[in-house]
């Protein structure tokens, strides 16, 4: 295992490409021990929304509640950031920062749990994120609930976007925060349950708000606060978008004909980002075909669930294959999640490119018998130095 900054790195620079495939030119990386400009919003006495500054134009937020003896804080940021964040609660408060409750996956939601926790703070977090490198203690599955001073904080878990992704209403104040599930900027990336789980999730966020929640994103973009009629625009965009990019891929169009095309284009003018550089659409244009629109095999349930089970490596790692709705899950705690797509008898795609893939391969007894799985890493991946190569006897 390698160490912790080592660790932070990697995630800096795989959350700085994310930045860069997107709409900040940020001049610098995040740099540790350094201060940051954090912004607060009062919505009520006991809610303050809180924009971390990463750079001139890009801003992640956090939302804290302020209960009687210590505060909720909903986001915990990158570590290096919660010196600064703990010292504008603490301003803002008198407060120390007792419950972190992480809105999903995606490593900014997380990465300073345990720096809250080391000062006392319990984490709260969907079962899910036992499968990311996020440190957890109370886990929930579908709904969790708590009334934390005079507010009510409640997680829903969604099928949007990330893993462990879900809705976090405050009802007193009438705040909803959804991650990444909802951009005012761009079109969200669906996640492994596709466009349908994004769908879903702005239905589902769609019916908890009502016309006066102030709804926050996890990227500020175009604005802090938006009114839920958003959600059935970004819904109705990205719904529209994904159908359009399946017909003309069905068309036999080019990503680069894609790119410059004109129903395309005006499918997303709602976001002004792909009027001023209209080559980013190409990044959802990819995810769209990769996931919506690309044949694979198919194979029957009572075949999958042959794969279904633990497998173990001789160092004690251990991998578990799920079947849920149809799809094989494979994780490992602290680790991964991943869906698999069936390509073949003995080969699952993690995710596969034009140029490169990331596939689990399955071993087989001579009877027939699925006994093992080792993972195939593309070189210099993110996940490489993450997950360990080697064959995984099936127990
Ligand atoms: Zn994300």
């Amino acid at each position: 295992m390698y160490n912790l900054n080592v660790r932070i790195k990697i995630i800096f620079l795989f959350i700085y490409f994310l930045l860069q495939a997107s709409i900040v030119q940020a001049s610098s990386v995040q740099e540790i021990g350094k201060e940051y400009e954090i912004t607060a919003n009062k919505i009520t006495d006991q809610v303050f929304v809180l924009s971390v500054a990463w750079s001139k134009t890009s801003f992640i937020n956090s939302a804290i509640v302020v209960g009687d003896k210590g505060v909720m804080l909903i986001t915990a940021q990158m570590e290096p950031v919660a010196p600064s964040l703990e010292a504008k609660i603490k301003k803002l408060t008198g407060k120390p920062v007792t419950h972190v409750l992480n809105v999903a996956s995606d490593t900014f939601h997380y990465h300073a749990n345990d720096y809250f926790k080391e000062r006392g703070a319990e984490l709260i977090s969907h079962s899910e994120l036992q499968y990311t490198q996020a440190s957890t203690q109370i886990l929930f599955d579908r709904k969790f609930s708590m009334q934390f001073g005079s507010e009510l904080v409640t997680a829903t878990y969604t099928r949007a976007h990330s893993k462990g992704q879900t809705i976090v209403y405050l009802e007193n104040s009438n705040v909803m925060l959804l991650g990444d599930a909802f951009r005012t900027d761009k079109l969200v990336y669906t996640g492994y349950h596709g466009v349908e789980g994004q769908l879903s999730g702005f239905a589902q966020a769609y019916e908890i708000a009502n016309d006066q929640t102030l709804i926050v994103s996890g990227h500020k973009g175009e604005r802090l606060f938006s009114k839920r009629d958003a959600l059935k625009q970004a819904s109705a965009t990205l719904s529209t978008f994904s159908e359009l990019v399946g017909k003309k891929h069905k068309a036999g169009m080019t990503l680069e004909q894609m790119i410059s095309d004109k129903d395309l284009q005006s499918a997303v003018n709602i976001y002004p980002i792909y009027k001023e550089k209209p080559s980013l659409i190409q990044y959802n244009i990819k995810q769209l075909i990769g996931t919506e629109f690309t044949e694979s095999n198919s194979i029957s349930d009572s075949a999958l669930k042959t794969y279904v089970g633990t497998y173990q490596s001789d160092k004690g790692s251990l991998f578990k294959v799920d079947l849920v709705n149809g799809h094989l899950f494979i994780k490992e705690k602290g680790k991964f999640l991943f869906k698999l797509t069936y390509m073949s008898e003995n080969k699952f795609y993690v995710w596969k490119s034009s140029t490169e893939s990331f596939y689990m391969q399955f071993h087989f007894s001579s009877d027939g018998k699925v006994i093992g799985v080792s993972p195939k890493i593309p070189e210099g991946s993110y996940w490489a130095p993450i997950i360990a190569t080697g064959i995984r006897q099936k127990l």
